[in-house]
């Protein structure tokens, strides 16, 4: 049987980092097995509806690169299944179950639930729905029952949890086993006649023939209550394999207070797509001790349901940001980040019509080393776009001697002659002039920092020199020593 996985996201508002991460693996699953991975939107609490939320969810899947099979309307493309759109089917599966006599209609009131859980905790019982002692189906008997239907009284639909032991196997937690004593009798179907969670997930989950449920641990609670439906429809089971929590570094829940969950978030930080994803698949599993970086075919090469962990994995920010710098440093194609800074250029108000591709990609290569995003680029290097304005004053003191100056207005007539500015011409011609002059090289390579840049710090001098090139340089000798003067 070829293997069929779903992503059953809730449009909550956007796309959370656990759920992508569940979209993770169930698209390496689907890929590592030839198998299909199918998009399926669960709208079917109303009461969480978000105006488009699933626009938003599907643009951060798609930024992602996770391509979805599939879809109602056309074989193939990206999908989804929206449930809001298959409420007949849900009806008539509860219709089933009430006819099997597995589910029964309760025409409890809000206020009725209400007084039952009080009740039920003054009296220390166990908080599951009362079925006994309620105002359904087996307390009214199928007449009254009937007579209720017929008067259109608001009702729900019940799943009859059996008395006994509920058993299931997880891939990443082994044998699971708890008690039906332990379940509540679930709603299935709602007054306003949306099938719960539960019905909707198991119902298509059968109907699109999943053979595989990957998802988060917080639906481990409620896979012995799809379980019975399985049994009840007298369905085949899927395998379930149920992720390890996503945590703070202080091992909490992961939680919008200690930073950002949302994936669209990341993206508009200016982190990568393949770093992003990189460090997402490591979240509770990682194929080999002793690497980090891995492409996503290699993902998907290696990837193995039964070796995820069981244990939460920490969401670890330094760890991103280490990666995201990896991926700046080795990205070969340096003409995709020329096209972005070219774009956060305009984005800061820097004239970027001033500077060409080439010049862009020079400019990358030079500082790509000492940032972890491209956005970084035009504030730790102002220079590079215009002439510094401003000069380390401690900087100045520190290098700047009486007879720097003289030295400097020499040094730019022997720059001046030169007809090829390349790093390591320049050098050679700075050497020279260190050597002529009996001077140290800190003499004068400090000076020509802070002319060139206004700082303390930077790339290479003679690499910077080379991108910027001579022109550029010798008008801020130039000026720089007018002003001075
Ligand atoms: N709709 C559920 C969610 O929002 C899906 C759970 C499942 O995959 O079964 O995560």
């Amino acid at each position: 049987m070829s293997v069929r996985v779903r992503f059953a996201p809730s449009p909550t508002g956007y796309l959370h980092v656990g759920g992508l991460r569940t979209a993770l693996y169930n698209y390496l699953f689907a890929k590592k097995y030839n198998g299909k991975l199918i998009l399926r939107i669960e709208d079917t609490d109303r009461s969480r509806l978000v105006e488009n939320a699933m626009e938003n969810l599907i643009e951060s899947l798609e930024w992602a690169g996770l391509h979805f099979d599939e879809s109602p309307v056309d074989e193939g493309a990206y999908g989804p299944y929206i449930q809001s759109q298959r409420l007949e089917i849900y009806k008539n599966h509860a219709s089933i179950l009430i006819e099997s006599g597995h589910a029964y209609y309760a025409f409890d009131t809000p206020e009725e639930i209400d007084n039952m859980r009080k009740r039920l905790q003054e009296s220390n019982a166990d908080s599951k729905y009362d079925r006994m002692n309620m105002s359904n189906q087996f307390t009214l008997g199928d007449d009254k029952t009937k007579e209720y239907l017929i008067q259109d009284k608001p009702y729900v639909i019940r799943l009859k949890i059996p008395d006994e032991l509920i058993e299931f196997n997880d891939i990443i937690r082994g044998k699971v086993v708890v008690h039906g004593k332990e379940i509540d009798d679930q709603v299935l179907l709602k007054s306003d006649g949306f099938p719960t969670y539960h019905l909707a997930n198991v119902v298509d989950d059968h109907l699109m023939e999943i053979t595989h449920v990957i998802r988060g641990e917080e639906w481990l609670p409620s896979t012995p209550k799809h379980i019975i439906l399985y049994n009840y429809f007298g369905w085949q089971i899927p395998q379930f394999a149920h992720l390890p929590l996503l945590l703070n570094k202080d091992k909490s829940k992961l939680s919008k207070r200690q930073g950002d969950v949302a994936v669209e978030d990341y993206k508009s930080k200016g982190y990568f797509r393949d770093a992003f994803i990189n460090f997402i698949a490591l979240l509770g599993w990682n194929p080999s001790a002793d690497k980090e970086i891995y492409t996503i075919d290699e993902l998907i090469e290696s990837f193995n349901l039964e070796k995820v962990n069981k244990s939460g994995a920490v969401f670890d920010m330094v760890k991103l940001d280490w990666m995201n710098a990896h991926y700046l440093r080795n990205i070969e194609s340096v003409n995709i980040l020329a096209v972005q800074l070219n774009e956060i250029l305009i984005k800061n108000n820097i004239e970027p019509t001033k500077f060409n591709q080439d010049y862009l990609e020079k400019v990358i290569l030079l500082f790509r080393e000492r940032v972890t995003f491209i956005h970084e680029i035009p504030s730790l290097a102002t220079y590079m776009f215009s002439d510094p304005n401003e000069f380390d004053e401690e900087y100045k003191l520190k290098y700047w001697k009486e007879n720097t100056g003289e030295l400097i207005s020499e040094l730019k007539t022997d720059l001046s002659n030169l007809n090829n500015f390349d790093h390591a011409i320049v050098h050679d011609e700075v050497m020279k002039f260190v050597e002529s002059k009996g001077i140290k090289l800190k003499d004068i390579i400090h000076p020509i920092r802070l002319i060139i840049t206004g700082r303390s710090q930077g790339a290479g001098m003679f690499e910077t020199m080379e991108v910027l090139g001579k022109d550029v340089c010798l008008k801020r000798f130039e000026s720089f020593i007018n002003k001075i003067n």
